[in-house]
């Protein structure tokens, strides 16, 4: 890709790790005008009411906030459970309303979560408080498009605006890395040319607002071979099966780094940030901030947790079946020798210790101490669903391929990839 577009997706990532670090929920609102700083009088004819939209201050009280708009006497503790004053956000916007005629609001609303509005209403002796659900409405959306450069961009590429804005559009690119974690390196394994077939989720409020919701079904055609996956189970148990009902879960990770988090995921050039290498190169390298979470590719017992020369801070871990993993150039070790560890978990952070020249992840797969490519190795087949499961599924699974190869219901019985 070019030199141009980097800024611009790190920006775009940086706006959402800000987003998500603040809990604000940047997605679009319709139908809603942007909040002027001042008064807007929102219709000039009487009834004449005026709204004015202000936003907590850093360090502001809610009495303060509420005082700067002539507000005073709401009872701050019979708020209960719904709105905590002494835990609120700084930027939680408030609508005041007010009748034109009167001098004080009358009416203050504020959305403290993307699915809670808390209403304030004065009343004979003073103020009523009252918390509102957010009701969000799931819409089923589709999409499919050939990848250029990398998932993210050909996503961002193939969805309106209108459907999902750009943070979560993000989002969706992340979830669906997330779901090929066993199948695919996301930020190597993707050749121009190949191509993608989405079924999602899109949630949309009651006021308006648009957010990704989950993935439902995809189709993945990677170097000309199709990767299906259909979601199945329970909500909160719900995991991904392929079109014969098995699981796409499998030993090991294909990357112990989230996508998410990985800085060569809007590249599809690789990655070469060790300069005057001397050994041969036996792993496979993920350029990430330091500080970047690492997670243990499997299950098994830590073997080596400290400094080992040009590996800088390594950890090793054991797994079944002889085969061991090695993380290297570690900035900070989050495990010790002798650990169990479970797939997924946190064993360390990114660094640049050893030889390298900037952080990133030195990550090894070896089988009986011979180093193999942890993007090739074959990790076998996944567990499958049995008996009335499975039955299930398939039911199912000719539900969701209807809606994600967009043809008309009981066309097709069922179509194998
Ligand atoms: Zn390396």
């Amino acid at each position: 890709m070019s030199r141009l577009k980097l800024p611009l997706a790190v920006a775009v990532f940086a706006a959402a790790a800000f987003f998500t670090a603040s809990g604000r929920w940047p997605w679009r609102r319709f139908d809603v005008v942007a909040p002027a700083a001042t008064a807007a009088p929102i219709a000039s004819r009487p009834p004449v009411r005026t709204e004015i939209v202000d936003t907590l201050r850093r360090g502001e009280t809610l009495s303060e906030l509420f005082a700067r708009h002539g507000v005073a006497g709401v009872d701050l503790a019979s708020l209960g459970g719904t709105l905590n004053p002494r835990r609120l956000r700084a930027g939680l916007v408030f609508n005041f309303r007010r009748a034109a005629e009167d001098s004080a609001p009358d009416h203050i609303t504020v959305r403290t979560s993307p699915e809670q509005r808390v209403k304030f209403r004065r009343v004979a002796d003073g103020w009523s408080t009252e918390a509102e659900q957010i009701a969000w409405e799931p819409q089923v959306a589709r999409v499919e498009g050939e990848i250029n450069d990398n998932l993210y961009l050909a996503l961002d590429a193939a969805i309106a605006d209108a459907v999902l804005d750009e943070g979560q559009r993000a989002e969706l690119a992340y979830k669906l890395a997330d779901v090929f974690a066993w199948q695919i390196d996301f930020t190597r394994d993707i050749q121009k040319g190949d191509r993608f077939q989405v079924l999602f989720e899109r949630l949309v409020s009651e006021d308006g607002e648009v957010r990704f919701g989950r993935i439902l079904a995809t189709d993945l055609e990677i170097s000309a071979k199709h990767l299906t996956a259909f979601r199945f189970g329970r909500d909160g148990q719900a995991s991904f099966y392929d079109s014969a009902g098995a699981s796409l879960k499998r030993a090991f990770l294909r990357a112990p780094v989230e996508f998410r988090r990985i800085s060569s995921n809007f590249s599809s050039a690789r990655f070469h940030p060790v300069l005057g290498r001397t050994r041969k190169h036996e792993g496979t390298d993920y350029a990430a901030s330091t500080g970047t979470p690492v997670m243990s590719a499997g299950e098994g017992v830590v073997i080596r947790a400290g400094r080992a020369g040009g590996y800088g801070n390594l950890v090793e871990i054991r797994h079944r079946s002889g085969v061991t993993t090695r993380y290297g150039h570690l900035s900070r070790i989050q495990t010790k020798a002798g650990a169990r560890v479970s797939q997924g978990q946190q064993i360390g952070l990114v660094g640049a210790t050893g030889l390298a020249s900037g952080p990133h992840l030195h990550y090894e797969f070896r089988v009986n101490g011979v180093a193999k490519d942890s993007r090739k190795v074959n990790l076998g087949n996944g567990a499958p669903l049995e008996g009335r499961e499975r039955q299930l599924f398939a039911t199912e699974r000719t539900k969701l391929a209807d809606l994600l190869y967009d043809r008309a219901p009981a066309a097709i019985a069922s179509r194998s990839n």
